[in-house]
């Protein structure tokens, strides 16, 4: 975690560091408060979050009278922590039945890192005593069945696939009959992320997670959005959201930019917290999204 951490700090903190040098300047004219909002744009925060983050700003800055770096810096940390939202429920939940396996479905745009998350999240569960069955219901990406199933001997956990281009809804469906076969404790349903068109996608996961809960009720639908791909990554995750019920959200590739707003913008538009966060391509590379931890290190 600590390791994590650093890494998360290194590609992050170039936001918190520009936003206290500007605050720290001796007069905050409006050219500043100019630059401070688009400090918060750039780092993709969003626009409404960004007015709402420079009017408390501006506010308790009033208030405040000197400014010495340590008071900017805790006033900072204080309203973005509220922005990001220190209270939500960020835990995935993996124990909604008593009889049958927790069934997590895992969807987003092809490339964002399903897979790679999907895996990533078999080595935590697996590592905390948990069976995990993996559901490789991406039958669209000819290599993700292979790509999950190399996942799956790596942490330990037994992989249902079907044919090439085969049915993902019946993949998943065999994927819990297996689960409940093997009394796993939980399954997780990697699918296909093709945004060739809103109802083609709305079908195909909408039949996928009508299958699943015929054994019982879904405990997650996590979300997979590519923290590099900024606003346009967040067009997209809107369009999945429209398409089901999404109950949390992973921000992969969070090592890969220091667009750290988007977390803020995410969870604003979708209405659902970040739950998980991607640092990296490797096995211990999934976190869970802590605000405390994430603000410390996007202020430096
Ligand atoms: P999918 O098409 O959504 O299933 O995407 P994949 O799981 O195949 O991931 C696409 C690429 O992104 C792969 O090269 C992954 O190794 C990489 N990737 C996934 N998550 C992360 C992350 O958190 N950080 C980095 N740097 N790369 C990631």
């Amino acid at each position: 975690l600590v390791r994590l951490r650093a890494r998360l700090a290194r590609s992050q903190n170039s936001l918190g560091k520009g936003l206290l040098t500007l605050l720290s300047r001796e007069h905050l004219d409006e050219d500043t408060w100019e630059e401070i909002e688009d400090t918060l744009l750039t780092a993709d925060v969003g626009v409404a979050s960004t007015q709402e983050l420079v009017e408390r700003l501006r506010e308790r800055v009033k208030v405040l009278g000197t400014r010495t770096p340590e008071q900017l810096r805790t006033l900072l940390r204080e309203e973005l922590l509220t922005l990001v939202g220190a209270d939500l429920d960020r835990e995935v939940k993996t124990e909604s039945g008593l009889e049958t396996p927790g069934v997590v479905m895992v969807v987003g745009v092809n490339g964002t890192g399903k897979t790679t998350t999907t895996g990533k999240l078999a080595r935590v569960l697996v590592a905390d005593g948990r069976s995990v069955v993996l559901g490789a219901a991406d039958t669209f990406r000819a290599a993700a069945a292979d790509q999950l199933q190399t996942w799956g001997e790596r942490v330990g956990a037994r992989t249902v696939r079907g044919p090439e281009g085969g049915d993902p809804a019946s993949i998943a469906f065999d994927a819990v009959k297996e689960g409940i076969a093997e009394s796993a404790d939980v399954v997780l349903i990697d699918t296909a992320g093709r945004l060739h068109t809103k109802t083609g996608l709305m079908d195909e996961l909408g039949k996928v997670k009508r299958v699943v809960e015929k054994h019982g009720p879904l405990d997650e639908v996590l979300l997979v959005l590519d923290a590099t791909t900024g606003q346009n990554g967040l067009v997209q995750a809107r369009v999945f959201a429209e398409v089901v019920d999404i109950t949390g959200i992973v921000l992969t590739k969070l090592d890969g930019t220091a667009k750290g707003g988007i977390v803020v913008s995410v969870q604003r538009e979708l209405g659902v917290p970040v739950k998980l966060v991607g640092l990296g391509e490797g096995p211990d590379d999934l976190a869970p999204f802590e605000p405390e931890a994430f603000i410390d290190a996007l202020i430096g």
